[in-house]
């Protein structure tokens, strides 16, 4: 039998282990971390072409994304308040899918679960070091740190001006909150960018990218309080939101790989983060980890040999990942506009759109795709 090795437990491991071991692989999955799930990002959105791919791994979406609801609809505002434009996130499409809002501790949690209820081996506290010739394959889908990738190719992560942070609330908000399930609010606030919606239970969860020149090390003292004060100067509930989080999570710094130009070798292949991490902004992260899975898993399966896999691999997944990177780097620079750039944005912005979309979802090349 074939045999594999997975670095990483996270998003790209767990899918891709699940397509190797339905071809029939043997796989085995090493986690550096506990079994304690990363909460980087608190909670992620996993858009309809990545629940898509999740499908074709075999894994029942109702069952894998119960934790989350539906976010089918994003409406983006100024600091000021006012409407800039709607925007579709995905679904309901034909297809029955909707793009959906989960805790990331809740995604892994469903992802491990499937792992472990096919069989696989997942080895907790285990650091993949180096590559092993134990196997038959090392998979490096050990994130945008990549010890794996390091043995390929000398890509740095990008650093993209931005930090993240995040929490949840079910404590009462002192100030107005549309109370629609589900509808994602985002606002070019005047010095920092905002978005939250309502869970059905009533909870309100958020995220914040306050622009930094420089990454963020060491303490998150006093965190909270200079993110209320950076959200303070807007119209909207956000700040409100904030101070009614007892524990606001963060910050997180955000990175891109603009190009990684080894993927594989002839027993080595990255997957997800490690080969090709999109800007946050972008929200396709762990759908391209899943459609990854799907490709690689078909590409060995129906090639003569494993390098010719790798190959095929590549070059189904490369062009379309690239556009991804790119697309997420522009999404996340108009986060930071300064006041010239935001007072053209709140111009142009509407007419844009409805000209975007006038043809149709401008993004429909990501969401509409099926691996
Ligand atoms: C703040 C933030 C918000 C985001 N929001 C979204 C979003 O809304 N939608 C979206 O689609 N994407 C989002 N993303 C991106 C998404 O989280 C990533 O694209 C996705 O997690 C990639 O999955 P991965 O498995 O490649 O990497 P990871 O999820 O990072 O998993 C890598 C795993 O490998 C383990 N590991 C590391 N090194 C080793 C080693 N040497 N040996 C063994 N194990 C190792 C790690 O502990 C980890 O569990 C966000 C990212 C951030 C940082």
């Amino acid at each position: 039998m074939t045999k594999a090795i997975v670095a990483g437990g996270g998003i790209a491991g767990t899918a891709t282990a699940l397509a190797l071991h339905r071809i029939g692989w043997d796989v085995s999955l090493f986690e550096a971390r506990g079994e304690d799930a990363d909460e980087r990002g608190a909670f992620l959105t996993v858009a309809v072409n990545g629940i898509a791919a999740l499908r074709t791994l075999g894994i029942n979406p109702d069952v894998a994304l119960a934790g989350g609801y539906p976010t089918p609809t994003c409406v983006l505002r100024n600091g000021a308040g006012r409407e800039l434009a709607r925007a579709p996130l995905g679904g309901p499409t034909d297809d029955g899918l909707v793009t959906t809002t989960i805790r990331r501790a809740d995604l892994y949690l469903a992802l491990r679960t499937a792992v472990r209820d096919a069989g696989i081996p997942i080895h907790y506290g285990r650091r993949v070091t180096g590559v092993t010739h134990d196997a038959d394959l090392l998979v490096g889908a050990d994130g945008i740190n990549s010890q794996v990738r390091r043995e390929l190719d000398d890509a740095r992560p990008r650093y993209l001006g931005l930090l993240n942070a995040g929490g949840f609330t079910s404590e009462p908000v002192a100030a107005d909150v549309d109370p629609t399930p589900g509808l994602m609010h985002m606002t070019f606030g005047r010095r920092c960018f905002f978005g939250w919606s309502v869970a059905p239970d009533g909870s309100v969860w958020w995220f914040a990218n306050p622009p930094s020149r420089t990454p963020h090390h060491g303490s998150s003292d006093g965190w909270r309080e200079h993110l209320i004060d950076l959200l303070s100067v807007d119209e909207g509930p956000a700040a409100a939101i904030v101070r009614a989080t007892p524990d606001a999570l963060g910050p997180w710094n955000t990175y891109d790989l603009p190009r990684v130009r080894t993927w594989r070798s002839d027993n080595v292949v990255l997957v997800g983060d490690a080969a090709h991490a999109a800007s946050p902004s972008s929200g396709q992260g762990a759908s391209m980890a899943f459609e990854d899975a799907v490709v690689l898993g078909e590409a060995l399966a129906s090639s003569a040999s494993v390098p010719a896999g790798l190959a095929a691999y590549e070059e189904i997944r490369r062009p379309r990942v690239q556009k991804v990177v790119q697309a997420g780097r522009r999404n996340g620079s108009g986060k930071a506009a300064g006041p010239v750039g935001a007072a053209v944005r709140d111009f142009m912005m509407p007419p844009m759109m409805r000209l975007l979309y006038r043809n149709g979802h401008p993004q429909a090349w990501i969401l509409d795709h099926r691996v």
